[in-house]
């Protein structure tokens, strides 16, 4: 049966206080009506249907001549949404962040872009963070080798307390100084960190962090097992006659006849022996990278080993050898 659609619900506040001087009116301009998005229901979308009032401002020293109520805890001007589903959004997003945030919303009935629940979470109050008592300074990247910022750590809470735009030893130091309850510093070897934190944080105690200590160690480590060769080459002789079957499988591929249980330093090893041989058949870098196929080294490296006397070896192979450390063995 067709008939007249209910009639919206309205406001039944008397009057609404001017959001321009806060003069109270309870002079009726006009009405019309709203359709907010609200919390979902059993998986469905909920729109509400509210009529809301436009009041006309009596006070003429104000600049609005009129302006429309809002629900307190429901609408505000120009919102699409109640009060409720953007919070509840807004938690969504603070959960998983855009895209997953985006995609259960959808889920849930409160069809939403990931663009928006970022919007919502930005939209949120900064929370008030205490200043920590031990402070850990490390550097992130929005674009790693071009731009870095630096990121500050509560590393008690273990919580990330602030992100800095750069990594300038000045906005450290600004920074540090609004705070100064800290008593540690824990950073790494940047030199930006280092002035930064002395300079903000004078009374603070510097300390290296804990993936520093280890990457030293490591560091010192290698260099000992290198300058020792040597000695390992005493303890395991080169002897012709070493059985094949206790050997270990990358060895026999590649044919080395020293102990290495590392496999990727034999294929490098190897990649390296081939290309000394195309480089002496008189074949061009890129017909080396292109032969090269899956093992393709890059141009760097074909031309590295163009101009090197000799294949290359690696000492000793860590997760962190940088080109600078990889050495011939004479
Ligand atoms: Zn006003």
């Amino acid at each position: 049966m067709c008939g007249a659609p209910p009639r919206a619900p309205r406001c039944t506040a008397a009057g609404a206080p001017c959001p321009g001087c806060g003069a109270w009116s309870a002079r009726v301009h006009g009405s019309y009506v709203r359709f907010p998005a609200d919390v979902p229901s059993g998986g469905r979308s909920v729109v509400l249907r509210l009529r809301v009032r436009r009041f006309t401002c009596r006070n003429a020293e104000c600049g609005r001549r009129t302006f429309v109520e809002q629900i307190p805890g429901l609408t505000r001007r120009h919102g699409q949404r109640t009060e409720r589903l953007c919070s509840t959004l807004a938690a969504i997003g603070l959960a998983l962040a855009g895209r997953a945030g985006a995609r259960l919303a959808n889920i849930f009935g409160a069809p939403v872009s990931r663009s928006t629940v970022l919007r919502l979470v930005d939209a949120l109050p900064e929370p008030e963070v205490p200043a920590p008592r031990v402070l850990g300074v490390d550097e992130y990247a929005t674009r790693k080798g071009r731009y870095y910022g630096t990121v500050l750590v509560d590393v008690e809470t273990r919580r990330p307390v602030d992100l800095l735009p750069d990594r300038e030893s000045s906005s450290l130091a600004a920074w540090l100084a609004q705070r100064p309850g800290i008593e540690v510093v824990c950073r790494d070897r940047a030199p930006f960190f280092a002035e930064g934190a002395a300079v903000g944080a004078p009374q603070a105690v510097q300390v290296a962090d804990r993936w520093r200590l280890w990457h030293n160690l490591s560091e010192a480590a290698e260099r000992s097992i290198a300058q020792h060769r040597q000695c390992l080459r005493v303890l395991v002789p080169e002897t012709p006659g070493t059985p094949e079957t206790e050997s270990d499988p990358a060895e026999e591929s590649s044919g080395s006849p020293r102990p290495t249980s590392h496999r990727f330093a034999d294929r490098t090893r190897t990649m390296h022996v081939t290309i000394h041989d195309l480089v002496k058949a008189g074949h061009s870098r890129r017909a080396i990278q292109r032969q090269l196929g899956n093992d393709k080294p890059n141009r760097q490296t074909v031309r590295g080993r163009r101009q090197a006397g000799r294949p290359l070896h690696r000492p000793v192979a860590g997760p962190d050898l940088g080109p600078r450390q990889v050495q011939d063995i004479p």
